[in-house]
């Protein structure tokens, strides 16, 4: 049985002044940091798979990014629980002392799980990390953001529980959970002046996630302009196109060829899959290291990126509700397109008829008359 009173963390006292972010350089802004941490809090709730797929990044990847491979960027302490060989207070250390106002340094704060409501309920709690040093009891989840959020230099949602609610969030659940930007307001605003950066996905693709903290901590040193986001609070560069734009099965989408069982190369809109209606860029970028990408891998894209994940895309193995307008739409197109392209095929692999070993020449060359004075 959880415990019945859980205790706030210290009170935060005033944090570390960040640099503006997106100031550029060499225009006077006091001081651009040699040093930032990313304080990872994986405590909301969620299974920790953003963690674990992070770890699979390559462009880039975090030892990149912890190691100074990257021109340019400050010096990077990563503090997530899953990757850290601290363990217990000398963990949490950084996170107590940036809660007070003592770390030093910039950070970047990243939130892991979707945020529980704590107010639902008589008692108990439902999320909490860490332990009060007085009355031994945890710390709330929520309260950690609440001491944290306000000195950030930018807030990330890691994973489409943290941007959204997710699957923790969806209709019967008891926690009454939610997204960061739910939590914190839409309107909230880092101290460098930034709204909550989403990154979702279930889990998020790791390079997405690596592209978008070094983007950050390029701002953080004044040499990029300010993150460009969506209404949704993606980055647009990265959740700009759907899925079925990447989809290595478009082909058959658009000349209406669709799988009717699993373990067809075609479309497999009949099957479930909502690429085209979904911001994702999986199936371009593929999964580890450009392998993989949902559809292109055989399975049907069932919206995990979304803000209305799961409930308005269940039951996930059934045919979404608008495609089966444009399927019977495109059908006389597609059995037309695909007769006249197969003709055309058959053309186009058979070779030219003046390929062969006969006395005369057929390829319709003429010979060059030299013209005479
Ligand atoms: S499998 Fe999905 S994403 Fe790919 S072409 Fe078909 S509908 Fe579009
Ligand atoms: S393709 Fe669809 S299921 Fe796959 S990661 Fe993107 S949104 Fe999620």
């Amino acid at each position: 049985m959880p415990p019945k009173k859980p205790t706030p963390p210290p009170p935060a006292r005033e944090a570390t002044a960040p640099p503006p972010a997106g100031h550029p350089p060499g225009q006077g802004h006091a001081a651009i940091p040699t040093d930032v941490h990313i304080l990872w809090i994986n405590a909301g709730l969620s299974c920790d798979g953003d963690s674990v797929s992070v770890t699979a990044a390559t462009l880039p990847s975090i030892e990149d990014v912890v190691l100074q491979g990257i021109p340019g960027l400050p010096k990077v302490h990563m503090h997530n629980p899953v990757l850290a060989t601290e363990v217990g207070e000398e963990f949490l250390a950084p996170f107590r002392a940036a809660a007070r106002g003592e770390l030093g340094a910039p950070y970047v704060l990243v939130v892991e799980g979707s945020i529980p409501n704590e107010k639902v309920k008589a008692e108990g709690y439902w999320a909490g990390w860490g332990e009060d040093a007085d009355t031994r009891q945890p710390i709330l989840t929520c309260d950690w953001i609440d001491q944290l959020a306000p000195g950030a230099v930018a807030a990330i949602a890691i994973g489409t529980c943290a941007a959204y609610g997710g699957i923790h969030a969806m209709a019967g659940n008891p926690t009454g959970c939610m997204g960061l930007a739910d939590y914190l307001g839409w309107e909230w605003r880092s101290a460098a002046g930034l709204p909550v950066i989403n990154v979702p996905g279930c889990p998020v693709q790791p390079d997405n996630f690596m592209e978008t903290v070094t983007y950050l901590l390029y701002q953080v040193a004044g040499m990029a302009p300010m993150i460009p986001l969506d209404s949704m609070l993606r980055p647009t560069w990265l959740f700009g196109k759907t899925v079925h734009e990447g989809c290595d099965r478009a082909g058959y989408y658009e000349q209406s060829d669709f799988a009717s069982e699993y373990g067809s190369p075609k479309c497999l809109v009949r099957l479930g899959c909502w690429g085209p209606v979904v911001n994702c860029n999986v199936p371009k970028r593929g999964w580890m290291d450009g392998v993989g990408g949902c559809p292109n891998v055989g399975g049907i894209c069932m919206a995990c990126t979304m803000p209305g994940f799961p409930d308005k895309f269940m039951p996930f193995m059934d045919e979404p509700p608008g495609s089966s307008v444009s399927v019977a739409m495109g059908k006389p197109y597609g059995r037309i397109i695909r007769t006249l392209r197969g003709i055309t095929n058959a053309g186009v692999n058979r070779e030219t008829k003046w390929r062969h070993t006969g006395d005369r020449l057929t390829t319709g060359y003429q010979e060059t008359v030299p013209i005479s004075n």
